[in-house]
């Protein structure tokens, strides 16, 4: 993670209106998903449910539109971001594991995240004439929204599915990363999912709100912002960890120096103390002669 990236991910984190981590700190250890009985830490991230310990304490988002995600079968369940948001939002997303894709109703307004070339702007979408918002009935231009859930070239795989092509594509605002798992070539502004689907409502909320965001969806990134802080702990602590066996193997030379140096100048110091006995004889010898 370079310093860019950490000090937008500090900056994103310190403003973030967040419920409290004590319950997820408290946690020792693993459980058992309540549903597969698989062993898990904090929630189970194939059921898409906290476990029992915390089921009552994470914090719950009303959404103004639904989600569905579409997660590839490649990508690792554990390290998805995607997962947060049905925990935290369980009643507005549902997480479809491709090649399952939802049933969209017809009647129904859907809207793909996705940045293809005939992606448009949020804001331009919202402007379009054919869109046209109402403020008093809110009348938006879409109520479903669909992401997809992972590495980019397996989201273009699904991009082309026959069953989404009809959707119309619409693109973010260009926002950066601070997720620590960055995706190799991929530019500080390819985002997490979840960090996605947050700057989405917001932006959307800006869009269909009079008032100023304040802070109603930040809790989307709870997990998201918690497992942030574990990473940087553990990486601050494995620097430290490190620093720490640079400075003992430092110490270690220093020590293995002196400790050679002792042992020739010790030897120089019986050769001196030699030298000067036999001077001294000699000495003595010449005095005494
Ligand atoms: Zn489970």
């Amino acid at each position: 993670m370079d310093d860019d990236r950490r000090a937008s991910g500090v900056l994103l984190l310190k403003n973030l209106k967040l419920a409290s981590h004590s319950v997820l700190e408290s946690m020792q250890g693993r459980s058992k998903c309540p549903k597969c009985k698989a062993s898990r830490k904090y929630y189970c991230y194939t059921c898409y449910i906290p476990l029992d310990e915390i089921k009552d304490k994470v914090p719950q988002v009303k959404l103004p539109l639904k989600i569905d995600i579409i997660k590839h079968p490649k990508e690792i369940d554990g390290k998805s971001t995607a997962v947060h948001a049905g925990l935290i939002s369980p009643d507005d997303v549902t997480i479809y594991n491709f090649p399952c894709v939802p049933d969209f109703d017809p009647s129904e307004k859907v809207v793909l995240v996705f940045p293809s070339k005939e992606a448009v702007n949020l804001d331009d979408l919202f402007k379009d004439p054919k869109y046209e918002m109402q403020r008093d009935d809110k009348a938006v231009p879409f109520t479903r929204v669909v992401f997809i859930d992972s590495t980019w070239n397996q989201s273009n795989q699904i991009f082309k599915d026959e069953r989404l092509k009809g959707l119309p594509c619409v693109m973010l605002n260009s926002r950066e990363t601070c997720f620590w798992r960055t995706q190799k070539d991929k530019p500080i502004t390819y985002l997490a999912t979840i960090e996605a689907i947050y700057y989405f409502l917001v932006d959307y909320h800006n869009l269909t709100e009079e008032a100023t965001y304040d802070g109603r969806y930040d809790n989307l990134l709870y997990f998201y912002s918690f497992m942030y802080k574990v990473v940087e702990k553990s990486n601050m602590e494995k620097k430290q960890e490190g620093m720490e066996n640079i400075r003992k193997r430092k110490r270690q030379d220093w020590e293995d120096k002196v400790k050679n140096k002792k042992a020739v100048t010790g030897e120089v110091d019986d050769d001196k103390e030699s030298e000067c006995k036999e001077s001294n004889n000699s000495n003595k010898t010449a005095f005494t002669s």
